[in-house]
């Protein structure tokens, strides 16, 4: 077995991972702390997420979907607050030193590192169940990001992408499907549940543009809304009809209630959900669209909750993808 520093030295301090992005470390793998320079103007964002092997992912995957899969749920945090991803750090605890396995998860780590530009600059390893942290920071401009608190009555509700294909994977994969689906609609929803795309860049768009309010879709819209909801002491009314669905998802849920709830409750979209007064509009679409597509798809006001633009309570659509398999 490869010794804890071989292994290390081998696998992560390689320089497509450790010199992944623009902001390299002054020192970085391989001292006791990792040092990094804060330029002038900028403040430090960090988060956090740790990934247990078949809670938060089939330990039985491909190491390159597991390794990219991680670490682009925990950019898409950073990407929720629009910061510019800088920095990241591994704890990696594993059962044994698989060299196959190991160099596999270090691809897909750095595939996805070198897309957002965060470099790896330290971590820990350890023997025992296969789990990741990770850790990412990253950088905004002084007092400029996005947080759930700060949607007003009267502003436009906004997700980017489309919604509801990384759940609607979950019942494949509770069957114990783990390889890439032949089948053209059923790849899409593996693909989006395998390799989200943190909208690291729409989000920076949208602190450019003045937008303040925003979070990943982690849980599932409504939940994630809701967030947004508790924290603003806000309401809001949804147009059910507007729910961005994937031609995929169309032709796998061909039903529209059953579609709508998927969407409306499945997680692991890592989509970004904003607010925004009705004005920014035109420009929210214009600088975001056509890489980053954008739908409206409904509106904040002061009645506590979420109703249909209608005026229906949505209070009986239960949450999670068990209730369509
Ligand atoms: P220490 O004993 O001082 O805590 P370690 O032996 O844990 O240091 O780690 C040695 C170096 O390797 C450190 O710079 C640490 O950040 C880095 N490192 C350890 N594990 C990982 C990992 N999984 N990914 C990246 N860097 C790691
Ligand atoms: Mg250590």
């Amino acid at each position: 077995m490869l010794s804890e520093f071989g292994l290390i030295a081998r696998y992560f301090q390689q320089p497509g991972l450790a010199s992944a992005g623009p902001w390299s470390p002054q020192l970085g793998i391989g001292d006791d702390c990792a040092v990094m320079s804060v330029p002038d103007g900028r403040q430090l964002a960090v988060s956090m997420d740790t990934l247990v092997a078949d809670v938060h992912f089939p330990a039985e995957a491909a190491p390159e979907l597991i390794g990219y899969r991680a670490l682009a749920v925990t950019v898409s945090d950073l990407a929720a607050i629009g910061a510019e991803p800088a920095w990241f750090t591994l704890g990696l605890t594993l059962p044994e030193a698989n060299p196959e396995w190991l160099f596999g998860f270090a691809q897909g780590l750095q595939q996805l590192a070198q897309k957002v530009g965060i470099s790896l600059v330290g971590g820990d390893t350890t023997r025992g169940p296969l789990t990741i942290t990770l850790q990412v920071h990253g950088l905004v401009k002084t007092d400029n990001w996005l947080s759930r608190q700060c949607a007003k009555p009267g502003d436009d509700i906004w997700v980017t992408g489309t919604l509801g294909d990384a759940a609607a994977w979950l019942p494949y994969l509770q069957q114990g499907l783990v390889e890439s689906p032949t089948d053209e609609y059923l790849k899409t929803l593996w693909r989006h549940y395998y390799q989200p795309e943190p909208r690291v860049a729409a989000a920076q768009q949208l602190v450019a543009l003045g937008c303040q309010c925003a979070i990943d879709i982690s849980d599932g819209l409504l939940a994630d809304l809701g967030h947004i909801l508790t924290m603003s002491q806000v309401g809001a009314l949804l147009d059910l009809s507007s729910l961005p669905a994937s031609n995929a998802l169309r032709q796998v849920l061909p039903e529209l209630e059953t579609r709508q709830q998927v969407m409306l409750t499945g997680g692991d979209d890592y989509e970004i959900c904003f607010t925004a007064p009705p004005h920014m509009a035109k420009d929210i679409i214009e600088t975001l669209s056509p890489s980053c597509p954008v739908t409206r798809i409904g509106q904040i006001n002061q009645v506590p909750g979420v109703a249909t633009t209608s005026g229906q309570p949505i209070t009986d659509i239960k949450g999670g993808y068990q209730h369509f398999s």
